[in-house]
């Protein structure tokens, strides 16, 4: 029996994949120099296609790194000398809080309990903050921040860089990214490809902080900082050998997305989500995590009466992998992705069986 993951990534893969791959092997993608014409020519239609597929401005630079937790550090690195604010709500804006930490850096942060979203007046970073930081899909409680709010974090803070963490909500999130200075995913969550491949949106703002912090002496980095990227990137490069596969799959699953339809893909995630949200509602033993108005379309998590691992096992038995919860909730949650590779029949087979569990 085929499985199907529903895990929060590593997940699915999205379905053409396999051919892809295979393209890849007689092609010899996987052989080429990372400087040859062959892989510009890859990396141009890469970054083509995901500037058509999520819409981002030509303004904005494009960088491939190796994963979202590089981009979290690259973002510090490059955009921080002293403070930046971090707004916390669960595992992973806590990781990128303590990356500014471990780079020597002082940040400040505005922690809400798990499952919660922000109420931003209580956001108040210090006077002149150089960057505030946010998790807009939170995958280890399922809490998804309205985009307006990330907006009027822009708006009231407009001194300050605003990077945003869109790993687990991408491809589906309809960001505007001329509201935000930086953005950033790994492929392993909505776009359902293999590990290890990051991707960072950048706009000049971040790039000229780098530039002046090196001018200022501080260090930002090595072969990995924005300048050094920037300067390969013009030339459809890396500056070390990248992964190259990656970046060819992310191309070409990224044309699949735009012949399906962004608008498809994102329609589809919503009627997914209200399924599984609905199918939980009404279970007698399962309830819902997130608080009502913060609900992610992309990680659905709920609470169990029992033991959660019952939930997974009988679902495994079934073909249909699930993930537990997160940390302290790991026995007590399950969490369930609900990415662009995961089928609307997939998803409506797996609220049937949660039904009769
Ligand atoms: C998975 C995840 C990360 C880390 O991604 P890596 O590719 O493992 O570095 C960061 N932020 C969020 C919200 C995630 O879901």
């Amino acid at each position: 029996m085929d499985k199907i993951y529903l895990t929060p990534g590593p997940s699915q893969l999205y379905p053409t994949v396999k051919d892809h791959i295979t393209t890849a092997l007689s092609e010899s993608v996987l052989s080429i120099s990372h400087r040859s014409a062959a892989f510009q020519d890859i990396y141009a239609s890469t970054e083509k296609n995901l500037r058509q597929l999520l819409s981002i401005p030509d303004d904005y630079y494009l960088v491939f790194l190796s994963s979202a937790t590089e981009a979290m550090e690259r973002i510090i690195q490059s955009g921080v000398d002293k403070h930046s604010h971090h707004l916390v709500n669960g595992a992973f804006s806590k990781r990128f809080y303590s990356i500014a930490q471990e780079l020597g850096k002082n940040p400040g942060k505005t922690v809400v309990d798990w499952g919660q979203g922000f109420d931003l007046a209580q956001v108040k970073p210090i006077e002149g903050v150089e960057l505030i930081a946010i998790t807009h899909n939170e995958t280890s409680t399922g809490v998804a921040l309205p985009l307006e709010q990330i907006y009027k974090l822009r708006s009231t803070f407009p001194d300050s860089l605003l990077a945003v963490d869109i790993v687990s909500s991408a491809p589906c999130v309809n960001l505007d990214f001329s509201q935000v200075d930086a953005a950033f995913f790994s492929v392993q969550k909505g776009f359902g490809l293999p590990a290890g491949l990051g991707v960072l949106a950048i706009n000049q703002r971040c790039l000229d902080k780098a530039e002046k912090l090196r001018a200022d002496g501080k260090s930002i980095g090595s072969y990995h900082s924005l300048p050094a990227l920037l300067e390969k990137a013009a030339r459809k490069q890396n500056p070390e050998t990248p992964n190259v596969l990656g970046i060819y799959l992310l191309g070409e699953v990224c044309a699949d997305m735009i012949d399906k339809g962004i608008d498809i893909i994102r329609r589809e995630t919503v009627q997914k989500a209200d399924l599984l949200y609905d199918t939980i509602e009404e279970h007698p033993d399962l309830r819902n995590f997130a608080a009502d108005d913060v609900r992610s379309k992309t990680v659905v998590v709920a609470e169990t009466k029992t033991d959660s691992a019952e939930y997974i096992q009988a679902l495994s038995q079934k073909g249909f992998i699930i993930g537990s919860g997160y940390g302290k909730y790991k026995t007590i949650q399950i969490r369930v992705a609900n990415f662009p590779s995961h089928a609307v029949d997939a998803v409506e087979q797996l609220a049937d069986y949660l039904t009769d569990m």
